[in-house]
């Protein structure tokens, strides 16, 4: 029995399936989940003390590597001077005047203190803003676990194969219509029926939670058109793609400008932050200044507003996001080269520091049936089988992967080394 075995078991006692978050039960691969304890650049380190390569990176914001000393640094410094106060710091004016330089279409921004709470606050917003109810989604993409966006939803609630979730009132859900990401068609359609009613279109502007789908040429460009034919708004939901795929996020790595963008984890160096913002005049109808309500007593937290200014100013730095996007480049092309060599059906996509990992025999990938015909138990089985060699993926065939710049080249290196032990493994 490892330590992580005791204490799943202990864990599940008090807490519902012994995790805070459903995918970490590692129920779409069976199996005990790993406790953690430490972590520290591209390893973490589970409770018997077993090193691993993290490839999931606290889920993405961890783009510098475990416990990187600027942020910690900074936290310890903010840490004297207390937890908060719930009230103004001039630490959150510093931030938003960052986060605002560095995504030019974010005119004003406003802190929470997840990414579900981000995008619940940009859908209240947009409401808000256009006095219209509906929502366009698109099927296979997360926005957090709020009503109206957990339908058809991707990542965790894929994985359980619920992404319909009970407790969403079918009169709310009624409000939401889920299209098929990448067909700009099904979108044109859908606002020639009901433009005139439609609130905003939410999209991760790459897909990172039915593992990981870039968009295809044309798609985001064509949102945005549709959006401003019907003067609705188009908000990307850049909570994983934000300062990871380009220091500007999706939006600047693809050239197309929303209206609101809302931001998570990346922006709190890994402490619980979320933010959205975007064009002023949407903005403004935001309380105090206008009549869309919305609050909370941690936001704007000294604390990780401190982790995430040095985040952000620690990825400013030079190169950071082209070396993260050469190392996903590298991996991903080392393991279907590798996966050729074993006749392993697979295949991989990656945009910057993000990558996702597809046993299919299909060669393109574009959206939800995609993902959701590959095979999941070829997946289980290279998953548990690179965790006997210290590797450390998701621990579910939807979510995507997270490099950061503290893997080394001899760390991806020693990822395709046990990749072709487990792909070898894998045909036996
Ligand atoms: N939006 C996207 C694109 C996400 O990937 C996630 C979480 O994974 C969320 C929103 C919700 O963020 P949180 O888990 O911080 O509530």
């Amino acid at each position: 029995m490892s330590r992580s075995d005791d204490l799943f078991q202990a864990a599940q006692v008090h807490i519902p399936g012994g995790v805070n978050s459903p995918v970490r039960a590692f129920k779409g691969v069976g199996g005990t989940p790993i406790f953690f304890k430490r972590g520290k650049g591209a390893y973490i380190y589970d409770e018997d003390d077993q090193r691993y390569i993290d490839y999931i990176g606290s889920w993405g914001p961890m783009i510098l590597g475990h416990a990187y000393p600027p942020v910690i640094n900074a936290v310890r410094e903010a840490l004297d001077n207390g937890l908060g106060f719930g009230a103004p710091t001039a630490i959150e004016t510093s931030m938003a005047d960052k986060v605002c330089e560095l995504v030019p279409s974010m005119e004003m921004i406003r802190m929470v203190s997840s990414g579900t709470e981000a995008t619940m606050s940009a859908i209240r917003l947009a409401r808000g803003f256009t006095g219209r109810d509906k929502i366009v989604k698109f099927e296979g993409c997360y926005h957090g676990h709020s009503d109206s966006l957990l339908v058809k939803a991707g990542s965790g609630a894929l994985t359980l194969g619920e992404p319909n979730s009970p407790g969403v009132p079918a009169a709310l859900a009624e409000h939401t219509i889920t299209l098929t990401f990448n067909d700009i068609d099904s979108v044109r359609q859908a606002f020639a029926d009901v433009g005139d009613q439609i609130a905003c279109i939410i999209v991760e502007p790459v897909a990172g939670n039915m593992n990981c789908i870039p968009p295809v040429p044309g798609f985001l460009e064509g949102l945005r058109e549709v959006c401003d034919q019907y003067q609705s708004l188009l908000i990307f939901d850049e909570v994983m793609t934000g300062f990871r795929v380009a220091l500007g996020g999706a939006q600047a790595f693809y050239g197309v400008k929303p209206d609101l963008t809302t931001l998570g984890k990346v922006i709190g160096g890994g402490l619980p932050v979320g933010a959205f913002g975007g064009r002023k005049e949407v903005m403004s109808h935001i309380a105090p200044l206008g009549p869309v309500y919305q609050a909370g007593t941690l936001s704007g937290n000294p604390l990780a507003m401190a982790a995430g200014l040095a985040m952000l100013n620690a990825l400013c730095e030079e190169g950071v996001h082209e070396q993260l996007a050469a190392k996903a480049e590298y991996l991903t092309e080392g393991l279907k080269v590798l996966a050729a060599k074993h006749h392993i059906p697979f295949t991989t996509t990656c945009v910057g520091g993000m990558f996702g990992l597809f046993f299919t025999e299909a060669t393109e990938i574009k959206g939800f049936s995609d993902a959701t015909s590959c095979n999941t138990q070829l997946f289980s089985r290279f998953f548990h089988g690179m965790l006997k060699q210290g590797v450390y993926l998701a621990p579910s065939a939807f979510e995507a992967g997270f490099i950061s710049n503290a893997h080394t080249e001899a760390d991806l290196d020693a990822t395709l080394q046990a990749a072709d032990r487990v792909f070898a493994d894998l045909t036996r």
